[in-house]
């Protein structure tokens, strides 16, 4: 019967072999929330946080259209803004973020998003995993791996970190993967975590990562990988990733 690697086994090796099998199931990955530039980009995560991003994708086209800019969001009308996000859930606070960063951005950064961990995450409703958000898919630049319920979930699964919370996975996760992958891996585990790996029901037997993963924190035995399907990873078409 084929090894699956413990929580025992050296992470980084786990790693790479999880980055390696990740990238022939989804050799293309996308950003699931719809933008043009930075500024959407900013306001569509910020609107992400406790509900989906096809809901989010539903609500911004009239967002964007009525508000382009930082410099026309500053200005909005608190309730007009309310109304218009409604559907995504903790409209209040969101709406008032959204004016509040807006105005920052105005203010501060000639109306432009900045390219800098620190100024995003200063900014009103921006935390770590939405600057990196930004910072990833408007810039290319890869400030940190973006660790939401299904990277944290798979992730521990996996035997890539023993813990749950997001910050110390992110830590572990930056640590064992090479920052070339910082960016799509994230993209690579949330659409892995939709397909196969749900948080209630893994489907191991049909997984092509079961003979990699020891299923950390899983009670149940799976049944045990036929040695061919160690060899028998094969890409399927890009998958869009969840960033909330
Ligand atoms: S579905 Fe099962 S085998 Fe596949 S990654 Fe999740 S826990 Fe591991």
């Amino acid at each position: 019967m084929p090894r699956t690697p413990g929580p025992e086994a050296d992470p980084k090796s786990q790693a790479r072999r999880v980055v390696r099998a990740l990238v022939k199931l989804y050799p293309t990955v996308v950003c699931a929330l719809d933008h043009r530039d930075a500024f959407e980009l900013l306001v569509a995560t910020v609107l992400s946080a406790q509900c989906t991003d096809e809901r989010v994708n539903r609500v911004t086209p009239a967002l964007f259209a009525r508000y382009p800019d930082p410099g026309r969001l500053a200005e909005a009308d608190l309730a007009e803004v309310e109304r218009l996000i409604y559907q995504t859930g903790f409209f209040r606070a969101k709406a008032k973020n959204l004016l509040g960063l807006a105005k920052v951005l105005v203010e501060r950064h000639g109306g432009a998003v900045p390219a800098d961990l620190d100024a995003l995450t200063a900014l009103p409703g921006v935390g770590r995993k939405t600057a990196h958000v930004v910072l990833g898919n408007a810039f290319a630049v890869a400030s940190g791996v973006v660790v939401d319920t299904h990277v944290k979930r798979l992730a521990f699964r996996l035997g890539l970190t023993g813990r749950t919370d997001p910050e110390h996975v992110e830590r572990e996760l930056a640590a064992i993967l090479p920052r070339k992958h910082w960016i799509d891996f994230s993209h690579r585990l949330i659409a892995h975590g939709r397909s196969t790996c749900g948080a209630l029901r893994p489907r191991c037997d049909a997984c092509p990562l079961r003979p990699l993963c020891p299923r950390s924190g899983l009670d149940e035995p799976a049944s045990a990988p036929d040695a061919a399907e160690i060899g028998a990873i094969t890409p399927r078409r890009g998958r869009r990733g969840r960033l909330s």
